[in-house]
């Protein structure tokens, strides 16, 4: 038999159902047709259930780079590893992007759903295509099926060691099913041994290549030489082979993914050039970090460790998708909040993102910072908007607050415009789990009375404030008015109106103006910092604020 017969006996020997060429599917997913310098990106994550902030981050990566270029995104489900799968791993990872509004252009869009025409984008619906591809290059003798045990795969790493070897693996003279006979493999099968398939590479170990890495630039690193395993002895691909073959008939032209991928990129670009696919891009992201509480050391977002690890921790939390986009953008691109200060009012997934621009080293993931960027876009939502926005968030994760802040909406939303809807608005609300307690003291059901005083203020004088102020109020006043009345009863009780009095004669009086409204405050709200006063007193009524007032009098 001579060598391409042999390699076309074997195909058929090792493929017999399999009835396709590669060529069939270049026919059934062209290149697409997009404008000059397009780009195409996936995200392409393991349906393991969990969504990692590091997935999000990279997913932010991919659909950003596909848009600024007039590309297209899509998402892969990489469920060739059934040791990392749940059943449906997958909703949690498209509920997650859709939690935070990234979308793709094409692929899976939930569990048993997908969209676009370079499908199926779950790589355990690809099998006849790896299979094809697989098939092709034992024809060509590019690949081989190897019986080896797991007993012995280990038995040759242990001798590798022992001998002091620079590679351990399968290659070259280790590779011992590399020149198996014709019959001996057809024995092997007919006698049912399990077999993987191998890349039967022509690497050497002097041999260097270069990639161009588009976040890390120029990288060198020596050539691969083990002979990959490309299917699995139940059929299923490798990362690797899959990686080659759907990022070929998908037609990606930038591969983004975790820098853990680095080291494996010469073997895919013996694998690419093996099939004869073109060599797509590759950037690698740099990973998700932290500072470790205890050690303030830096260190990679942990699963087990860290609860923030988690994209589903920042929605059962109610924050809002546009503050953590916001802050996943500070810390992807450093242009990013120049461009934000310039583009205040734009979405920020319209930022003219570089890949290039991107740092190689590990982002920081900061939660201080996170809910310093929340305030600030929660502080410029107007009350329409949060009030929705905490109403959808509560309905969730809050019934009893939903119920609350429903029975009313007007009044609700009239509560959440205290100081909003103006140029300098408070940013006091990072997420909306902290507006139950923000704005409890409106809601009887809430409230907690709790009248401690500033150290500088006795309880005889916060009495006599209060009593005077029970005479004083009047809801039609307008601010000016209302806040006149509190100047006006200062001096009565001993306080002056005027703080800047108060700080050059000290001796002089029990205290300022700003100390006479915090007793009022005190007594209303039992809090010593609240958004405006007045506005808190327009909704509390009158009945309220005598019934608060009185009861701080008789408790204080
Ligand atoms: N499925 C791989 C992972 O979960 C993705 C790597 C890639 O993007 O190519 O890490």
């Amino acid at each position: 038999m001579d060598n391409m017969s042999f390699y076309d006996e074997l195909a058929e020997l090792l493929f017999p159902g399999i009835d396709k060429t590669p060529e069939y599917y270049e026919e059934l997913y062209p290149a697409r047709s997009l404008p000059e310098g397009a780009r195409v990106t996936r995200f392409a994550p393991s349906p393991t259930g969990y969504l990692h902030i590091g997935g999000l981050f990279g997913a932010l990566v991919d659909v950003l780079t596909a848009k600024v270029s007039g590309g297209i995104s899509y998402l892969r489900i990489e469920d060739t590893d059934k040791k990392r799968e749940i059943d449906d791993g997958v909703s949690a990872i498209t509920n997650g992007m859709k939690a935070f509004g990234v979308e793709f252009d094409e692929g899976v869009t939930g569990f048993g759903t997908e969209k676009g025409a370079y499908g199926p984008y779950t790589q355990s619906r690809r099998a006849e295509i790896y299979q094809t591809v697989a098939k092709s290059l034992v024809k060509q003798g590019l690949a081989y099926p190897c019986f080896c045990t797991a007993d012995e795969l280990t038995a040759l790493r242990e001798k590798q060691e022992a001998e002091g070897a620079a590679i351990t693996g399968y290659f070259g003279k280790y590779a011992k099913c590399r020149n198996l006979g014709f019959d001996e493999i057809k024995a092997n099968l007919a006698a049912g041994k399990p077999w993987v398939l191998r890349f039967r590479s022509d690497g050497s170990e002097d041999k260097r290549i270069t990639f161009e890495d588009m976040i890390r630039g120029k990288i060198e690193m020596p050539e691969n030489i083990t002979d990959e395993v490309l299917l699995k002895s139940d059929g299923i691909p490798t990362y690797h082979f899959a990686h080659v073959c759907d990022d070929h008939f998908m037609r990606t032209t930038h591969v983004i993914r975790g820098e853990e991928w680095i080291s494996s990129v010469p073997k895919h670009i013996a694998l690419f050039k093996a099939c004869g696919f073109r060599v797509p891009k590759y950037a690698h992201t740099p990973q998700v970090m932290k500072f470790d509480d205890e050690t303030g050391d830096k260190r990679k977002l942990s699963k087990r460790k860290d609860p923030e690890a988690a994209v589903s921790y920042f929605v059962v939390e109610g924050f809002p998708k546009e503050s953590l986009i916001e802050y996943l953008l500070t810390i992807i691109s450093s242009g990013f909040e120049d461009w934000r200060r310039a583009n205040p009012g734009l979405p920020a997934m319209d930022y003219p993102f570089n890949l290039k621009k991107m740092s190689s080293s590990g982002c920081l993931f900061d939660l201080v910072k996170l809910n310093d960027v929340s305030k600030n876009v929660i502080s410029v939502m107007n009350a329409q908007t949060v009030y929705e926005r905490v109403t959808e968030w509560a309905k969730e994760y809050d019934g009893d607050f939903y119920k609350v802040l429903t029975a009313d909406p007007e009044r609700s939303k009239a509560i959440l415009n205290i100081d909003r809807e103006n140029p300098k608005p408070r940013k006091d609300i990072a997420k909306w789990s902290e507006v139950r307690d923000y704005i409890s003291y409106f809601f009887n059901e809430y409230y907690e009375r709790d009248y401690t005083l500033p150290e500088n203020i006795s309880k005889a004088d916060a009495r006599a404030i209060i009593e005077k102020y029970s005479a004083a109020f009047s809801l039609a006043d307008d601010k000016d008015a209302w806040f006149g009345r509190i100047k006006d009863m200062c001096a009565s009780l001993g306080f002056t109106p005027n703080v800047k009095e108060f700080k050059q004669n000290p001796g002089l009086y029990k205290g300022h103006v700003g100390d006479v409204s915090t007793v009022i405050r005190i007594a209303l709200t039992s809090r010593r910092n609240t958004p405006d006063l007045y506005s808190i007193m327009q909704l509390l009524g009158e009945d309220e604020i005598k019934a608060r007032l009185a009861d701080a009098l008789e408790r204080i």
